[in-house]
């Protein structure tokens, strides 16, 4: 058991797949959820981390919530921007990982050596990403999804108690009861 995103969907021995526990897939979606949350400013870098906040295995179950880099929602027009905001998110994760305050916040202290292999394999496949690998269905399904939701409706809200970007299913902090 365990997840693994990959960039899309061909899973081969040694490629450069990021295959994890359950409990390390919690721990990078936190770091990315906090790091995120505080430096998205746009509404394509909103969405981005809405569709990270939505990686829930208290709420849809473990070892459920792998994903593909190409089933994000990116959009030609924000490209490059998108792309050197998620590699920011990742550099700050890793600075917030040495925080206490926010060991504090989410009721537990990462182990370094884990979440270091998590961002740095996850940054690799980040900056694999270019222009021809969008699909625009991909972005064009994710909001029709979601239209309903408060999240993509009402411009991205964020937990009043965690200061996190919330998805389709709440806070993820609050539901992993942090
Ligand atoms: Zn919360």
């Amino acid at each position: 058991m365990g997840n693994i995103i990959s960039f899309d969907g061909t899973i081969s021995i040694n490629d450069d797949s990021l295959s994890m526990s359950n409990g390390l897939t919690d721990v990078l979606i936190d770091y990315l959820l906090i790091s995120g949350s505080e430096l998205a400013v746009s509404e394509s870098e909103k969405r981005m981390i809405a569709f990270l906040a939505e990686k829930q295995q208290t709420i849809i179950g473990m070892g459920t919530v792998g994903f593909d880099i190409i089933e994000m929602p990116w959009q030609l027009d924000s490209f490059h921007k998108d792309k050197a905001f998620l590699l920011k998110v990742i550099d700050y994760a890793r600075m917030l990982s040495f925080k206490k305050s926010v060991w504090d916040k989410l009721g537990y202290e990462p182990n370094q050596e884990h979440i270091d292999y998590a961002l740095s394999r996850f940054d690799t496949l980040i900056k694999r990403m270019t222009e021809n690998d969008i699909d625009n269905n991909n972005l064009q399904e994710w909001l029709a999804d979601r239209e309903q939701d408060d999240p993509v409706c009402c411009g991205y809200p964020k937990c009043p108690k965690h200061g996190v970007i919330l998805s389709l299913f709440g806070c993820k902090l609050c539901n992993d009861g942090a």
